[in-house]
């Protein structure tokens, strides 16, 4: 994919990112990635973290029927609350905006949940009953309200799939963000220590007559420590062409899978302006 690269001396500057782009995980687990991307420019690291954020489906609750609600909370509110839960599951299911039924609502394109609850008791997650065994909710202990005596709640809950874009629901990454990856420079160090206590993350040490950095990569560019130093000798800069990213998945699909997805998406959307540019000749 070639991205729009401005040059240092402001001139057009074109280049393809994939030539040098390199990838390095500092971890991989299905609820968390944290990654080292060099080679690359802030507006492509963005376009993966917008893709991440937006563009990744996911099943979540869009609709409930309440046949019996006598708990403290309104129907609403409940729906809302369902509505946030993660669902994990349902790959192969379409949005009901592209789905054969015309959004009528099918086998296809959602599945229903049925809860029933008598109090006392506090019902979770784990009490909806799918009618597809693939699509669960991610975490079953998940609170959703405290049944007294004699209160019931009974609902049907449909779920379908959607993209954030449209509702904050749909949204599967959470805490996702990048920096510049953080470089150092210490020269001449006086030994005056004052870096090392202004800096936040306690990254930096003191051995062998000079400043040390325990590990760059916890640096926040927050430049305390280069305030900090009255002799000037430690400067930080982040390398403008690679970024430490990291994601968190809400448990409804792996990290791994997530990345892909995103850039999946990215890559239709490529090839769709190129197609249309392709229109003109
Ligand atoms: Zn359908």
């Amino acid at each position: 994919m070639a991205l729009d690269h401005p040059g240092e001396d402001g001139d057009a500057g074109y280049r393809n990112c994939a030539n040098n782009m390199d990838l390095k995980f500092l971890e991989l687990t299905d609820r968390q990635a944290r990654f080292i991307i060099s080679g690359t420019t802030p507006a492509f690291v963005n376009s993966i973290r917008r893709s991440l954020i937006a563009d990744v489906p996911s099943m979540s609750i869009d609709d409930v029927n309440f046949y019996n609600n006598t708990s403290v909370i309104f129907d609403e509110m409940l729906a809302l609350r369902l509505g946030l839960i993660p669902l994990k599951g349902g790959e192969h299911y379409v949005s009901q905006s592209e789905c054969s039924c015309d959004g009528e609502g099918c086998f296809q394109c959602q599945v229903s949940f049925t809860l029933n609850v008598q109090g006392p008791a506090t019902v979770y997650s784990r009490d909806l009953t799918s009618a597809d065994a693939e699509v669960v909710p991610a975490d079953g202990n998940i609170p959703i309200i405290k049944l007294f005596k004699d209160q019931e709640l009974m609902l049907e809950a449909i779920a379908r799939k959607g993209r954030s874009k449209t509702h904050a629901k749909f949204q599967s990454a959470i805490a996702t963000s990048y920096k510049y990856l953080p470089k150092f420079t210490i020269h001449e160090c006086n030994g005056c220590k004052e870096c090392i206590e202004a800096c936040p993350k306690r990254i930096l040490k003191y051995e062998d007559g000079s400043v040390h950095v325990i590990d760059e990569l916890q640096c926040t560019l927050c430049n305390l420590c280069t305030e900090a130093c009255e002799a000037g000798a430690i400067t930080v800069t982040g390398d403008p062409e690679s970024f430490v990213f990291y994601t968190e998945s809400d448990g409804s699909i792996s990290c791994k899978d997530l990345l892909l997805r995103s850039v999946e998406s990215l890559m239709k959307t490529a090839n769709e302006l190129a197609e249309f540019l392709g229109t003109f000749g």
